[in-house]
């Protein structure tokens, strides 16, 4: 219940993916939360409200498991076992030559551990996993639907003000109000970012034969079209066909052409693409579409204020590692936090969450930046790049521990892991 003026430890601005694992971690570290979000939970939790799938590296599924939340998901989670890269030189797999001789593969039993190199789950699974924790918890509350409309923040503490009227006080706020933070504008703190001249495309579609837990990235001119194996069940346990999930990305300028398809010129182009190796392809879903953009913000923290998931650093999906980010900038603000308080420090103080900018920024600095570099490297037809690109994808393939520092990086478990992601011992 939320009073004209209620406390809490945290407010966090955003029940997105972020903003609302975040409330489940932070709540399950002893903090109490408040989450806000403009939008109806349930809507959240729709079908509608979002055609994405996740592909969630092992290092997030560790944060996952620790926080309850991972025997709920595992039933909507396909392993990625494989997966393959493969640089197209035209639209259509079909056309002579479409497919360069250099492809890459990398094989999770590789790495000896039986993991897969990550899952692919539906973003409403996600979303309902969170949200039903968020229910359960007692010290956090969702207030939802509501809309924030103002903040300050004194010495003494941060304000939340909804639009509605209630006041929310807290020591810390986190902004997860997403890649267009209105919190981090007000906050004055500035961003690097520029527009891709790309459309992220996303929809699923059935298929005759098995992907058997492979994920292909056939990287075209126009940017790199992913094809990321699904599970045959729907959330309720009842067979489908075979699925997956499709990310798309296609010149902005071309994208709306496409996007007004109608379902039989689309499946068209789409098999274009996909080729024949999974027998006969059909939609299985409505078609989505993201307009891809970077946007970095220059300092993760203000005084009782922290970034995190796309609200510090929103990346292109080319490498599926934005959400992973997000993650890991929560796993890394529960130890930050939990030490503060048990030394007694304020929890809101720049003392404090420079340690956790210290921690995060560079490292995800050095993700975006390396995944703008890569989609700038493939997504185009300039033979000197090609050429550059070809030799690249040579040397990794034929080089074994780099192809495993390859893996490991997919699977987000290298550099300094916070508690939630230190592997389980035994
Ligand atoms: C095509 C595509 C594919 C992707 N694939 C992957 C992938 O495979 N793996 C991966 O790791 N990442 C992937 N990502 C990235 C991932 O989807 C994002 O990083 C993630 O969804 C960001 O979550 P968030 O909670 O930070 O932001 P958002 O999802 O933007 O959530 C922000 C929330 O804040 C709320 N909000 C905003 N303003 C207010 C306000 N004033 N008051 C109240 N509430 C407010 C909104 O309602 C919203 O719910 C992909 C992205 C795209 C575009």
């Amino acid at each position: 219940m939320v009073n004209a003026h209620s406390e809490f430890d945290i407010v966090i601005v955003g029940g997105g993916l972020a903003g609302g694992l975040a409330a489940v971690a932070l709540g399950e570290a002893g903090f109490s939360c408040a989450v806000v979000d403009a939008a109806t939970p349930e809507t959240m939790k729709d079908a509608a409200f979002d055609g994405r799938t996740t592909a969630i590296s092992y290092a997030s599924v560790r944060v996952f498991r620790r926080l309850g939340l991972w025997d709920a998901v595992a039933p909507e989670a396909e392993p990625i076992r494989d997966i393959l890269v493969t640089d197209g030189r035209a639209k259509s797999r079909f056309d002579k030559g479409a497919v360069s001789s250099f492809a890459l593969h990398f094989d999770s039993r590789e790495l000896g551990d039986d993991n897969p190199l990550g899952w692919i789950v539906e973003n409403r699974f996600l979303r309902r996993a969170i949200l039903d924790a968020i229910a359960g918890a007692s010290n956090v509350a969702l207030i939802a639907p509501a809309k924030r409309t103002g903040a300050s923040f004194e010495p003494g503490g941060a304000s939340v003000t909804l639009e509605n009227g209630p006041v929310l006080q807290s020591d810390l706020v986190l902004a997860a109000d997403g890649r267009f933070s209105a919190l981090r504008s007000e906050a004055g703190l500035k961003t690097n970012e520029w527009r891709y001249a790309q459309t992220g495309i996303v929809a699923t579609v059935a298929h005759e034969r098995p992907h058997d837990g492979v994920a292909q990235e056939f990287f075209l001119p126009s940017g790199p079209f992913a094809i990321l194996p699904m599970t045959s069940t729907d959330g309720g346990g009842r067979n489908l066909t075979h699925r997956s999930s499709l990310v798309w990305t296609e010149h902005a300028d071309a994208a709306p052409a496409y996007l007004a398809l109608d379902d039989e010129a689309f499946r068209v182009e789409i098999e274009n693409r996909f080729g024949s190796y999974l027998g006969a392809v059909s939609l299985a879903g409505p078609r989505w579409s993201y307009p891809l953009a970077f946007t970095l913000a220059q300092s993760y923290a203000a005084p009782r204020l922290a970034l995190i998931g796309d609200a510090a650093h929103a990346i292109h999906p080319i490498a599926g590692q934005g959400y992973n980010l997000g993650v890991k900038d929560i796993a890394a603000l529960v130890d930050v936090l939990t030490e503060a308080r048990d030394v007694g420090l304020d929890i809101g103080s720049m003392a404090v969450l420079q340690n956790y900018q210290r921690w995060r920024r560079f490292d995800s600095a050095s993700l975006a930046l390396g995944t703008d570099l890569l989609n700038r490297l493939f997504s185009n037809d300039f033979p000197p790049l090609r050429l550059a690109r070809d030799v690249g994808m040579g040397a990794v393939g034929a080089i074994a521990p780099l192809r495993r520092f390859f893996m490991r990086q997919a699977g987000a478990d290298l550099g300094n892991l916070p508690s939630l992601m230190q592997p389980e011992s035994g």
